[in-house]
Order: structure tokens, then C-alpha cells, then sequence
């Protein structure tokens, strides 16, 4: 399924624009496709003979959703979606042409390398890469190799479904051998507002969001970086406060566990390391306790 194709005259037509009994040319693999609308449905090019190699083809309802969602949200005039980039041979699900952001709608499985290699095809033309990954196959219990590789890259995660009702919301998590031990709340981000700069005591962050900040270019009004910098004395910190101490005790506790059947150094250290960043989050709940109850 897509949302655009190419028409008789050359010109790249949008799905809501189409007729449909007219053959248009598919943008990725440039065989025929046809319109499919309905009025439960959203508009969609579809290839009349089934293209299982056509990346386009594995879009789901979900993934057109979300695509609609992103150009509903931004900036009228600015974003286009399936945007052809020709010198690396790609199509991006949603350019944001003004702020240099690609959002790439991931529903289906991907490798780690094919991710690291979108991000630095789209990075030698300047974009940034932020990933949508959706719930149907992130955020699982397993940690795919994907989610692995994006660590130190923007990605969030969406569960649009397949009438657009949904959201694109922010969650840290923490994985102990590839499995998630422990979740922190979802927190709603507005994918209109990329700030690039926000400055934050590292100091006082949790580890988990410092890394973050040292390591994405780019962060969205209401995720982690952006609750600690806007809402450092708000009742909303408090609970990611809180949620680090209960995270960096699983981890103390898993490590502790771990360190018994094999004993070493390394693992020692990692213990010392790991309490003192929970007791030094203690210290920073209780700052913000006398404060609020003053
Ligand atoms: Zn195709």
C-alpha cells in the first residue's frame, strides 16, 4: 500500500487525488498500480499485480496512518511524503523538508545494518533520521536488534492503528541480555516541536536520559530530555525520578544476582557504580520533596 504513485504525466499524484480503473506507476519498483478507496478506507495505490519485492508493498494500514498522521501534524508546506531522494536511491516515508528531519515508519522487521545504513544514506544528504517504530513489533518484551542499533539514535515509538487512532509517545526501557526488564511511563510527544539544543545539568540526570542527551541530535517537546529540561521542579519529574531509582535498583539487583555466579571485578565495580547512581537520584528526590512541600 501506498499513498503516492506516479501519473501518465510523469507528475507524482497523491492517492486522494486518483481515479480509479487508471493504471499509475509505482514510485519504488515502477509497475502498475491502481487506486483502492472505500469510505471506511484511506485512499491507496496497491500494485495490480503483487510486487512481494516492492518495499512499498509491506506498507501496512497502520504504517499509512501514521504517514497521515505526521503531515497532519506538521508544518503545512513543508513536509512531503514519499519523498524521492535519487542520489542515494531512497524514498522517505515523511520529509520534513524545512528542519532536515526524515521520519522513517517502521512496522514491519528490519536489520540492525539496514537501519545504520538509512540513517548515514539520509545523513550525506543532510537529514536527520527519526525512527517510528511500531508496537506491534517494537517495544516487545525482546529487544530487536533494530532497537539495539538505535540506541544512540532518535526513534520513538507509535500504536496508530488502522483508523489513525493513536499516538506517537516516548518510552525508555531497560533490557538486561536483550530481554526488557522494566518499562518507564509512555510519555506523548508532539513531533512538531524538534529541539536540537536543550540544555540540562547532566549531573542530575538518570544515566539512561544523560546518554540521550549526549547522543541524539534531535529530541521532541515531551519525551524524557525534554521533561527534564522544561520540568525540573514539577511533580512530573518526580516520577521519572522515581522510576530511575526502581531501575537502577533492577539493575543492581539483576547484576548482584549475576555477580555471584561469576564473581569478577568488572561486575563488582558495576555494582558500586550502579548504587551510587541510585543513591545519588535519592538525594535528588529529596531536594525536590522539601522544595514542593515548602
Ligand atoms: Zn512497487
Amino acid at each position: 500500500m501506498h499513498l503516492y504513485a506516479l501519473g501518465n504525466d510523469e507528475k507524482v499524484i497523491y492517492a486522494g487525488h486518483a481515479d480509479k480503473h487508471i493504471n499509475y506507476i509505482c514510485l519504488e519498483c515502477a509497475q502498475v498500480v491502481r487506486l483502492r478507496s472505500g469510505f471506511h478506507r484511506q485512499a491507496h495505490f496497491y500494485h495490480l499485480q503483487p510486487n512481494h519485492k516492492c518495499r512499498l508493498n509491506g506498507k501496512s494500514m497502520s504504517h499509512l496512518m501514521l504517514q497521515h498522521y505526521l503531515e497532519s501534524v506538521l508544518p503545512k508546506g513543508e513536509v512531503q511524503l514519499e519523498h524521492r531522494f535519487p542520489l542515494i536511491q531512497r524514498i522517505a516515508d515523511v520529509a520534513w523538508i524545512t528542519e532536515k528531519i526524515i521520519f522513517e515508519v517502521q512496522c514491519s522487521p528490519i536489520s540492525a545494518a539496514e537501519v545504520l545504513q538509512r540513517n548515514a544514506d539520509y545523513a550525506s544528504q543532510g537529514y536527520q533520521v527519526v525512527w517510528l517504530l511500531h508496537e506491534n513489533r517494537y517495544n516487545q518484551k525482546r529487544l530487536s536488534a533494530a532497537e539495539d542499533a538505535l540506541k544512540c539514535f532518535p526513534h520513538y515509538f507509535s500504536n496508530m492503528d488502522a483508523e489513525g487512532k493513536g499516538d506517537v509517545f516516548d518510552q525508555l526501557s531497560f533490557a538486561v541480555q536483550g530481554m526488557r526488564k522494566q518499562y518507564l511511563s509512555k510519555l506523548l510527544i508532539d513531533v512538531s516541536k524538534p529541539h536540537r539544543k536543550l540544555h540540562v545539568d547532566q549531573l542530575s540526570l538518570p544515566q539512561i536520559i544523560a546518554e540521550r542527551l549526549e547522543t541524539w541530535p534531535v529530541c521532541f517537546r515531551g519525551d524524557y530530555v525534554y521533561l527534564c529540561h522544561e520540568k525540573a521542579s514539577d511533580i512530573e519529574l518526580l516520577k521519572v525520578f522515581l522510576d530511575a531509582i526502581f531501575l537502577a535498583e533492577t539493575q543492581w539487583r539483576v547484576d548482584f544476582d549475576r555477580g555471584i555466579m561469576e564473581l569478577s571485578l568488572w561486575n563488582f565495580f558495576k555494582k558500586i557504580y550502579v548504587n551510587y547512581l541510585a543513591f545519588s537520584y535519592r538525594s535528588v528526590l529529596r531536594l525536590i520533596l522539601e522544595k514542593a512541600s515548602r
